[in-house]
């Protein structure tokens, strides 16, 4: 009997994605997205007192291209809008987005034609923060949350993002 005869059905592949899902969520590099005051919680959190650079995210990263996660830290205006998305569509597959404080996931006190009411519009949102202005250690809690995410997904073709795509697309139709 073979090796692969004796090993249970998709042993292998299964140990190789544990394996790439642990580098995936240890080496999580930032983008600098910040809009308004929540991304003066975001700046602390990467500082030494909470030292983001324990959990391999040390570097906010200047180019979106050297970027897998968008913080999207403070309301986002209209005017902004197309720019945000500019930036997401530059990040390298697979990427994650935080959405961080009310004021990003849903326009929070600013109900008015300025302000998109909620960064979900705009791009797809992993993990949605409460709290105006969420402390740093609200937003290392979503980040450890979303580390957990990445471990566990899959390697492949990302169900989630190929979904998101095909929305999107419907929508552009
Ligand atoms: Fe500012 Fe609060 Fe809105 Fe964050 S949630 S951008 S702290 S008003």
């Amino acid at each position: 009997m073979g090796l692969e005869e004796k090993l249970p059905s998709g042993f292998l592949l299964s140990t190789v994605e544990q394996a790439a899902g642990w580098v995936r969520k240890s080496s999580v590099f930032p983008a600098t997205f910040g809009l308004a005051c929540c991304a003066i919680e975001m700046m602390t959190t990467g500082a030494g007192r909470y030292d983001l650079a324990r959990f391999g995210m040390e570097v906010f990263r200047g180019s979106p291209r050297q970027a897998d996660l968008m913080i999207v830290a403070g309301r986002v205006s209209q005017k902004m809008a197309p720019v945000l998305r500019q930036v997401y569509d530059q990040m390298p597959n697979p990427k994650w987005v935080i959405s961080m404080g009310v004021c990003a996931s849903s326009g929070g006190m600013f109900n008015n034609y300025a302000i998109v009411q909620g960064v979900d519009h705009i791009v797809p949102v992993d993990i949605y923060l409460p709290g105006c202005p969420p402390r740093p250690e609200m937003l290392m809690d979503a980040i450890l949350k979303l580390h957990e995410k990445i471990r566990t997904s899959k390697l492949g073709v990302n169900a989630e993002e190929a979904a998101r795509e095909a929305e999107e697309a419907a929508l552009k139709a």
